[in-house]
This record gives C-alpha cells, sequence and structure tokens, in this order.
C-alpha cells in the first residue's frame, strides 16, 4: 500500500509533496496545511487483528500503511516500541462509557503521543540525507514540553520555543527549560499569540532560509496521524466486535487531536459520532449551529488553558475533509457539507462554571479525578447523551488529555485535595533551568537565533 506523493495542501495551490517533505517543512508553500490525498482503509480483518496488538504494534501497523513504502516496517517498529513504553487506561465509568486517558506519556499531556513520533520520523529522514532542520515552535504550554522533551537529543534537529512570559505554570515552564542540549526556550514579554506571530514572522523571513525552519506545532501532519492510532486502540480493546459503533469525546482547542479521529473514521473505524466539546471559545460550535465562521479575538481566557483558540489552525483541514475551502486567515472559500458535518459532530461550548461543577460532581459520583480538560470532554458527552438518550447504550469515550497533576491549584481549589505529581514531572521540578528572556519584538528574535543556532 504506496501513497506515493500524494500530500496536498489545503489551499489547493502547491504541489503534491512526499509524506517526508510535508513533514520536514510543515507549512506547505502556499500557506496551506499537508493533508495525505489518500488514507488506507482498514476493514474488518484487520480490525478484528487490531484487538491482539499492542499499542507500539498497532502504531508501527498504521502508520505504515500511511506512509507506504517511504519508511520500512522494521523501522517502524523499532521506533515505536521505544518511544511507546507508557500505557493509555481506559476507566469504565458507567453502562458503556469510559474515559480515556491519554495523560501517562513522558510530559503527561496527549501531545506525547504524537510529538514523540514525530521527532524520531523527522530524525530518520533527516539522518539518509545528512541534513539538519531547526524546530521554531509557540507554545501555551503543553506543546512545548511534548516537544521538548521528544526532540531532546535528536542528532540533526535544532530546537527553539518561544512562550509567553507570564503564561504558563512554573511546572510547564521547567518541563522545557531543564533539558538543555539542543533545547533552546526563549520567554516573550507577551501573549501567546505574540509568540505565534513571532513564529510566523521567522518563516516569512528569507534572511532565515538557510536554518530550514520546520514547526513542531499541529500545523504539521506529523503531528497528525499518530493521533488517529489511539481511537483505533480504545475501540478494539473493548468494542464487542465490527458491527459496534462508538463515540469520542474530543477536548478541543486546536483541533488536531479531533482531525486524527476523523482521519481514524475515514481508515474504517467506526464512528458512531464525535462530540466536539470546546471550552468557551466557542467559535466552531457557533458555526455548526449558524453556518457562519467568526473566529474569537482575543481567546478567552479558560481554566481548560490548553484549548484557549479563537481560530483553530486545523479547521483547515476538517472544513477541507468536508468538500469546502478555508484559508489560513480564516475565510471560507468554499463551505462545507454542512448537512454532512451536523450529522457526524455534536458540537457544544462547556463554561468554566460547568467546568468545575463537573470536577466536582465526577469525583463525588464515582471517585476519579479530571483536569479541566478531561472534564469538558465529558461534560460534553454528558450534554449529547441528554439530547439523544440512545447514546446511553453506546460504547462511548471522553478524553482526558492532561494528568490532573498538571492542574494542581484548580484541582486544589475545587476539591480541596492535592493530586500526586507523576515520577516525570517530579523530575524536572529539582533540577536546575536555562532560558532567554526577549521582548516581544522580531529584530531582537532574529539576532538571538542567528546566536544560538
Ligand atoms: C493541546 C491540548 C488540547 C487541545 O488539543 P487540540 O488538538 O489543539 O484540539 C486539549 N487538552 C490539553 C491538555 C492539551 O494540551
Amino acid at each position: 500500500m504506496g501513497t506515493g506523493k500524494s500530500y496536498y495542501s489545503t489551499n489547493l495551490r502547491s504541489p503534491a509533496a512526499s509524506f517526508k517533505d510535508a513533514l520536514l517543512k510543515g507549512l506547505a508553500p502556499d500557506g496551506g496545511l499537508y493533508m495525505p490525498g489518500e488514507l488506507p482503509v482498514f476493514g474488518q480483518e484487520d480490525l478484528l487483528e487490531f484487538s491482539t496488538l499492542s499499542y507500539s504494534e498497532l502504531a508501527s501497523r498504521i502508520i505504515a500503511a500511511i506512509t507506504g513504502d517511504e519508511i520500512g516496517i522494521d523501522e517502524l517498529k523499532n521506533i515505536c516500541n521505544s518511544i511507546y513504553t507508557f500505557g493509555l487506561p481506559l476507566e469504565p465509568v458507567k453502562a458503556r462509557q469510559y474515559i480515556m486517558r491519554l495523560d501517562q506519556g513522558p510530559t503527561a499531556s496527549f501531545k506525547d503521543f504524537a510529538a514523540l513520533l514525530m521527532g524520531r520520523l523527522m530524525q530518520y529522514f533527516l539522518g539518509k540525507e545528512r541534513r539538519e532542520i531547526t524546530i521554531l515552535t509557540a507554545t501555551s504550554g503543553d506543546t512545548g514540553s511534548a516537544v521538548a522533551n521528544a526532540f531532546h537529543g535528536l542528532e540533526s534537529i535544532n530546537v527553539i520555543i518561544l512562550y509567553p512570559a507570564n503564561e504558563v505554570t512554573g511546572l510547564q515552564r521547567k518541563q522545557m527549560t531543564t533539558l538543555g542540549g539542543n533545547i533552546r526556550v526563549i520567554a516573550i514579554d507577551g501573549k501567546f499569540d505574540d509568540c505565534q506571530r513571532l513564529v510566523k514572522e521567522a518563516f516569512m523571513d528569507p534572511s532565515l532560509a538557510g536554518l530550514n525552519l520546520s514547526s513542531a506545532n499541529s500545523i504539521n501532519i506529523g503531528r497528525l496521524l499518530p493521533q488517529s492510532v489511539y481511537y483505533f486502540y480504545a475501540w478494539s480493546r473493548i468494542s464487542t466486535g465490527t458491527e459496534s459503533k462508538c463515540i469520542f469525546s474530543v477536548p478541543s482547542g486546536n483541533f488536531g487531536n479531533l482531525a486524527g479521529g476523523i482521519m481514524a473514521a475515514k481508515m474504517g473505524l467506526p464512528v458512531r459520532r464525535f462530540v466536539i466539546a470546546t471550552n468557551e471559545n466557542n467559535e466552531v460550535p457557533l458555526f455548526l449551529k449558524n453556518d457562519e465562521y467568526h473566529p474569537i479575538s482575543p481567546s478567552v481566557n479558560c481554566i481548560s488553558s490548553a484549548m484557549n483558540v479563537g481560530h483553530p489552525s486545523n479547521l483547515a483541514r476538517i472544513i477541507g475533509l468536508y468538500g469546502g475551502r478555508m484559508d489560513e486567515k480564516g475565510i471560507i472559500h468554499v463551505m462545507p457539507d454542512m448537512k454532512a458535518l451536523r450529522h457526524d459532530f455534536f458540537a457544544t461550548s462547556i463554561s468554566d462554571e460547568m467546568t468545575r461543577k463537573t470536577i466536582r460532581d465526577f469525583y463525588s459520583e464515582h471517585g476519579k479525578l479530571l483536569e479541566p480538560h478531561g472534564a469538558v470532554a465529558w461534560a460534553g458527552l454528558e450534554e449529547a447523551v441528554a439530547v439523544h438518550p440512545e447514546y446511553n447504550d453506546e460504547l462511548s469515550f471522553a478524553i482526558e488529555t492532561a494528568h490532573p497533576a498538571k492542574f494542581r491549584e484548580e484541582i486544589k481549589s475545587i476539591l480541596n485535595i492535592e493530586p500526586e505529581l507523576p515520577e516525570s514531572l517530579r523530575e524536572a521540578e529539582s533540577k536546575s533551568e536555562e532560558f532567554l528572556s526577549l521582548e516581544n519584538n522580531y529584530d531582537e528574535l532574529r539576532r538571538i537565533i542567528f546566536e544560538i543556532v
């Protein structure tokens, strides 16, 4: 199953690219996002076989089918075996509803699943060509720590991470700044939006062309494909047969997690419906309701901070998958099939008040901890079931995207208990930090980039 040069840009004005080129470039030359032109489709037999595979076996199987002959299956097996060494608990809550915990990786957010594989795939291709690249990424917290951890020590890759000086927690900062080596971290005196703007400016700066800049944000297709695997995994562990469809509730900000799920469904995973659960940044639920898209600027500050996104970059991909076209500014040139979107997605926005109430109720009813993002997903699932009582009997997964210990303060103020830090996070606490501080100014950033790379 070779997919060859089949990655197209959502703006439809770039030549088709191979997986390798799409991965190493990040952004297509026309400013659009790369998408696979064809995806493998897994049949009944494959699906049955999946239930016998470990996570790393399943990941190498699915990624090999997607990337065709660009990477050997043995190489993929080695890579997946060495990175997917942590668990993916599926906790029964009630009836056929489960919490799917994607928080057991080295930096305790679901972003580990994708960052780890993306780093190793990049290194594989770069090693063959004896090339170097520089990853430049803006983070509001979890992307930076997952990427820093995943790329630390990889040959041929320099990493520069920009974060808003006052908008990440001490723990998130330490997960990035205590690594050293090829990981450089810069605190910007500004907001997350400013960091993103600086990154964009660097990408467009011809004087930096020699650095082979690339992105590790979810605009990179390498961040999305690994995120289709855990949907197959969850279904394959619990389903009672290939007839059995399921529901996933996905807490969404930039919509990369959901895009992975949609690709899984395109590859044959039996999905009844996805619940799109956002915080008060409700531009997508409103779009599905009113057929009109309005980005929210500036984005609303909610306690599920990794989802404070007023214009999700992966929306262009989802609109593309439904026959529409949206450009990088958020302007829709061709409307997608809204009827099909409403059929496949139940979209809802969860307030901070509701998020806190969900954390409280979930703990008292089920004795289990959720953090704010997972609580948004659970509240979204409950709302979908309230509107469609028949979903009560469906196999459903609400995705928990971070470890509650990453939100100690918030959990403490709601429940008056302190979740215990996982081992991996405790390590960072005591190590010494190294980072640079910069004004929110592009010329300064450029000078520093030349100095450190
Ligand atoms: C990044 C993140 C999200 C949002 O995921 P998207 O793919 O951007 O929709 C949700 N929860 C946590 C904890 C995250 O770090």
